[in-house]
């Protein structure tokens, strides 16, 4: 579906964004919410399955484009409520095809999501918090900090917006979408749920949940709360070590919740869902490149049926973290391979312009006043 505005220009502002807070943005509203706005008001129940379609399904931005609606019920519309939808604000194109957008929210926050493309798949990264709380020591989002939550329908709109450019870009669909750009998905349960629910749904977009990954540092709670939910996309762990010691320097958070306590809600997930995870891990010289580092993750993995992913660090700065040789990471398969587990080595995408795995920091709020080569929004990939 393309969208009756084009989203992908920087300076480009064709929407309501925010103008007048006092009104309820009208995306908060369920559709028996809405339905019994219009009943209230004196309309027809059905007038709010209509609007509802352009507001979800058609991902209008402005009352005035809803053409089977009447002009006074339009009207209507905006004396009480505004559509607060996201505006990509930048675009910036990778060598590798990679697309970055620096995501405007309607408060002026700033997220970044990408669109990664490969000859199989063309993957959604997306952003489920402004900068996170966590101090997981590798990852640059984290030195954002948490600044707010995003609601479902900004969630949401990061989704339309690069399906949008897959179309656009590559005449091609969106296939899948992956919660691993800014934030802690299980800190925002309530709004990755809602907005799963829009985009698996038929007044949304209608995907499939298994084409939805969602990555987490592992929080035992929240990964007891979706298996007791049922919920039906895929869960990815960020795992980076299976030794205490270890983990917790890399990953703050795992002092209160330690790998004992990740395992057990893991056989619960398991347990509940019948589906495997996947772990990410990143290895890292003289810090995790050991065979002791990778017996204890081949251990760990038979816990319940999992795989690997063996992620390439993105290097954030000049710091203690680098990327091991490739002799650790040979080590690591073989290690893997012996006891039966699936290893995959992933390789980085969209390095040159900050929009691989951890890199994801807003650099260009600062950027944007000093335009450079890569923000070129009409550049092809
Ligand atoms: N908070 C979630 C999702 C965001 S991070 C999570 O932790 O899973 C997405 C993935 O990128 C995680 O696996 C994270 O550990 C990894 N990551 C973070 N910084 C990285 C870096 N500098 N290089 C490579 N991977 C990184």
């Amino acid at each position: 579906m393309a969208l009756a505005n084009p989203v992908c220009f920087p300076n480009f502002n064709p929407y309501l964004c925010g103008v007048e807070l006092q009104k309820k943005d009208i995306r908060k509203l369920s559709l028996p919410e809405l339905e019994e706005f219009f009943l209230e008001q004196g309309e027809k129940k059905f007038r709010a399955k209509q609007v509802y379609e352009w507001l979800w399904n058609k991902s209008l931005k402005n009352f005035d484009e809803m053409s089977n609606i009447s002009l006074s019920t339009r009207e209507l519309l905006k004396t009480h409520f505004t559509i607060n939808h996201i505006r990509v604000d930048l675009m910036q194109h990778s060598s590798d095809g990679t697309i970055k957008n620096a995501v405007k929210l309607f408060d002026d926050k700033i997220v970044e999501s990408v669109l990664i493309p490969t000859t199989k798949r063309i993957t959604a990264c997306i952003s489920s918090q402004v900068g996170c709380s966590l101090d997981c020591n590798f990852c640059a989002t984290a030195r954002l900090k948490r600044m707010r939550n995003l609601n479902s329908d900004e969630i949401y709109d990061q989704v339309v917006a690069i399906k949008d450019e897959a179309e656009t870009y590559f005449q091609r669909p969106l296939t899948n979408i992956v919660f691993m750009g800014m934030g802690e998905p299980l800190l925002n349960y309530a709004n990755v749920i809602g907005a799963i629910d829009k985009i698996t749904s038929a007044d949304g977009l209608g995907m499939a949940p298994r084409r939805i990954t969602l990555s987490t540092v592992g929080i035992p709670k929240m990964i007891r709360k979706m298996a007791e939910d049922e919920v039906k996309f895929n869960l990815a762990i960020s795992l980076h070590s299976a030794i205490n010691e270890t983990r917790t320097r890399l990953m703050p958070i795992n002092e209160v919740n330690p790998l004992e306590d990740l395992a057990d809600a893991l056989s619960f997930w398991y347990a509940r869902t019948k589906r495997k995870v996947t772990y990410e891990y990143v290895i890292w010289e003289g810090i995790n490149d050991d065979e002791r580092h990778a017996k204890a993750l081949a251990k760990f993995c038979k816990i319940i049926p999992s795989k690997v992913n063996l992620i390439q660090y993105n290097p954030i700065d000049e710091g203690e973290f680098r990327q091991a040789s490739q002799e650790a990471v040979d080590l690591y398969i073989r290690v893997l391979e012996g006891q039966g587990i699936i290893a995959k080595v992933r390789k980085s995408r969209g390095q040159d312009i900050d929009a691989a795995c951890g890199q994801l920091a807003n650099k260009n709020e600062v950027a944007q006043l000093q335009p450079s080569e890569n923000n070129s929004p009409t550049e092809q990939p």
